[in-house]
């Protein structure tokens, strides 16, 4: 060991006889403090070196990056392989069909009379309740295999289903039977939304036996409540492994009100805050899209009104919310096609879309706009973990009336643009024509290619162009 620096420096300060300051006498000689410095001087050559051995590990480490990628790669298919064990290898696609206003008028349920059957007898192919005298299927068969092609479907049921003992009645206030919800769901149709104008038409009690005969013919329903659990429950369904929230709400119910006690729950009112609060429930529920069916507008207006607009601004452009707001709105009510767009979103980010309104999808209003509407198709695409929204395509629906026989006959119809519409009932030359041109007259509000929103391919559904009837 030689000596430190200060005990040399000492030495030389008081001029003393070290002739050799390295022998062992003179080393004996240096005061005790100079000891501990020495030690101190270890202490911090110890550091420089380790200082050192950081600086060739980094170096080393830095060297090593470019493998990094491929020593991970071998890594973490084990661990996701462990932890992960469901995750899909390949791209998951999930279409949704949306239907607009089902709102059975008089003449169309009359329409749907058959003779009445006892319970069970099973001549009537809805034969098994007492009520079993109707039968809407025939009138949805040619739409039918449009609507079972999508991963799940939605129809906007604009009546109560309050049972027979009040009759059935139309406009203004609505009552139809159980079978057309059995129709509809033979159809294709899994969910409804009850949140419109008409659902207390016959009252509270109306509005509970609707959610129970919907339940009975097995159909989700959202919109209306039982109770205050229910209101508080967003309805999020697992499609394929990708789980879509939908919430609905009405902005009118035609001046009904439920009973006081009832009033915070059995209606879901439109309220944005209300609306992104239930988003965000429903996120923590695990949707990954959040689709908001909403009764809105202005009857028989082509275009939105001002209010449509910046309630879909806010419910969709919501970024800074947390719950980042619904994904897609879903509108109802205006009996006539508007407009479909993407609005908002993030650049280059997952598509946020509206369809202001679906138009009719079954009515007795056989004027010009409001004798069709759209069967609007959601495609969803999952990848990993993210879900993402892709596009919303379009199908027109006519509603065809025969009056040759009495009763009158009603048709759902598929209208392929450039293809002929079939129909097991006669179609006049009036209504070629009205088939040809709704097409023609709904491609300035929808056709937007660029954004994702476009005619329906039923290819891309696994239908031929003139499916099975
Ligand atoms: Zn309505």
């Amino acid at each position: 060991m030689g000596l430190c620096e200060k005990q040399l420096t000492c030495s030389l300060d008081r001029g003393s006889s070290w002739e050799d300051p390295r022998s062992r006498s003179t080393q004996r000689r240096c005061p005790r403090r100079h000891r501990a410095l020495s030690a101190l001087t270890l202490a911090m050559r110890s550091v420089f070196a380790a200082r050192r051995a950081v600086l060739v590990f980094a170096v080393l480490f830095a060297a090593s990056l470019p493998a990094l990628p491929w020593v991970l790669s071998l890594v973490y298919p084990l661990a996701a392989a462990a932890v992960m064990p469901a995750l899909p290898e390949e791209n998951v696609r999930v279409t949704i069909a949306f239907i607009g206003d089902v709102i059975p008028h008089e003449r169309l349920v009359d329409s749907a009379r058959v003779a009445r059957t006892r319970p069970g007898d099973g001549e009537n192919p809805r034969g098994g309740t007492a009520a079993a005298a109707y039968d809407f299927t025939p009138i949805l068969r040619h739409v039918a295999p449009y609507l079972r092609a999508a991963d799940y479907a939605v129809a906007n049921l604009e009546t109560p289903l309050a049972g027979p003992e009040s009759g059935y009645t139309g406009f203004p206030l609505f009552n139809a039977p159980l079978e057309l919800a059995l129709a509809l769901r033979q159809a294709g149709i899994d969910l409804c939304t009850t949140a419109n104008n008409h659902c207390l038409d016959r009252g509270w009690s109306g509005l509970v036996a609707t959610i129970d005969r919907l339940a009975q013919a097995g159909l989700a329903h959202v919109g209306t409540n039982r109770s205050l659990t229910e209101s508080q429950t967003p309805l999020v369904v697992d499609l394929k492994g990708v789980h879509v929230g939908f919430l609905a709400y009405t902005e009118t119910l035609n001046g009904h009100s439920p009973p006081r006690e009832r009033g915070t729950y059995a209606v879901n009112r439109l309220d944005v805050d209300r609306v992104a609060s239930d988003a965000a429930l429903a996120r923590l529920l695990g949707a990954e899209i959040v689709v908001a069916l909403v009764h809105w507008g202005d009857e028989y207006q082509r275009q939105p009104h001002a209010r449509q607009i910046a309630v879909t601004r806010a419910l969709l452009e919501s970024e800074a919310v947390l719950s980042r707001g619904v994904d897609v709105i879903i509108g109802h009510h205006s009996h006539v096609v508007q407009p479909i767009a993407r609005v908002g979103g993030l650049a280059g980010g997952p598509g946020k879309y509206v369809a202001y309104s679906l138009g009719n999808f079954l009515s007795n209003q056989p004027w010009r706009y409001s004798d069709s509407g759209l069967i609007a198709y959601l495609h969803l695409e999952k990848s990993g973990f993210r879900a993402r929204v892709t596009g919303l395509s379009y199908l027109p629906v006519y509603v065809q009336r025969d009056v040759s026989r009495f009763p009158t006959r009603y048709r759902a119809l598929p209208v392929l643009p450039g293809r002929e519409t079939l129909s097991d009932l006669p179609l006049s030359r009036a209504q070629r024509a009205r088939l040809t041109q709704i097409p023609a007259e709904l491609d300035p509000l929808l056709f937007r290619p660029e954004e994702g929103v476009q005619p329906l391919d039923p290819s891309a559904l696994g239908l031929s162009e003139t499916p099975a009837r």
